[in-house]
């Protein structure tokens, strides 16, 4: 299954539904409409109405990366899925100016016996206290608050420590984290998923199935606009128009002789 948001809109109206498309074998096997007007929120409500209404399950979960969410994480694994969601800071981690920015905590060495973050001036980031947050959808994350034991007289400070409109002088400021254990064990888990021969597979295949299909609806199918208003209507067009591409796809399977192909081989370099 991939997922992939919609920006039917986009240009013409403000965009006031997100409409989502689960893939398989290049068909939309799942259609969904939210009004979130981004899709971190998305993908668990999305997986539910999946299983609510199929009679099996999808064991491996592809998404882009504006899906990837610690939320996301627990929910797959505590139902019995496999995530393949590409990590937010997948693209940019791989950048010189990320591996060398200091002030991340992915660039600071870490001590699991003590809990503590080493910075670059050698000193200690010590955890302080753990906080709890709660999203839409009701998830409580718990992000923990780690503070260097001093930032007095360091070189780096200018680099290390952002936020210009604290109203500590910076001279006073003491570098701190905010770290979710949980969101950092399973990204680091998800990561080494999806950098292997299968998981860069099942990526390309997401890119070009789900990707595929909105543009397919889009550019040459030419929808442009609903015809209807309310969400009931508007997911029923939807549904409509997934038919439709189904169709087309299954004619353009037949005649390349690939019905039987779920997904798309890598090539070799
Ligand atoms: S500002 Fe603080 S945390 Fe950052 S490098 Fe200097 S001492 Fe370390």
């Amino acid at each position: 299954m991939r997922l992939k948001e919609d920006a039917m809109q986009k240009g013409q109206l403000k965009p006031a539904y997100n409409l989502q498309h689960g893939v398989d074998a290049q068909y939309i096997t799942w259609v969904d409409l939210s009004s979130h007007p981004t899709d971190v929120l998305t993908l668990v409500p999305f997986l539910k109405d999946m299983d609510d209404h199929l009679p099996f399950q999808y064991k491996e979960i592809v998404a882009d990366s504006g899906y990837e969410s610690e939320e996301a994480y627990v929910f797959l694994e505590q139902n019995g899925q496999e995530s393949y969601l590409k990590p937010q800071n997948y693209e940019i981690s791989k950048t010189r100016k990320y591996r060398q920015d200091i002030s991340r905590r992915e660039n600071m060495k870490y001590d699991p016996e003590t809990d503590e973050y080493i910075c670059t001036n050698g000193r200690k980031l010590k955890r302080l206290y753990d906080r709890h947050s709660k999203n839409r959808n009701g998830y409580v994350s718990t992000v923990t608050v780690y503070e260097c034991e001093s930032c007095q007289g360091c070189p780096y400070k200018d680099k290390c420590i952002h936020g210009n409109n604290c109203k500590t002088p910076m001279e006073e400021r003491n570098k701190r984290l905010n770290v979710s254990k949980l969101m950092k064990q399973k990204r680091q888990e998800t990561l080494e998923r999806i950098t292997t021969e299968y998981g860069t597979q099942l990526r390309m295949n997401r890119s070009i199935q789900a990707e595929g299909s909105f543009a397919v609806i889009k550019e040459d199918m030419n929808f442009r606009r609903y015809l209807y208003r309310g969400q009931e209507n508007v997911l029923a067009q939807s549904v409509l128009l997934a038919i439709a591409y189904n169709i087309n796809k299954l004619h353009f399977k037949i005649q390349g002789g690939r019905t039987g192909q779920f997904l798309t081989e890598l090539k070799a370099s």
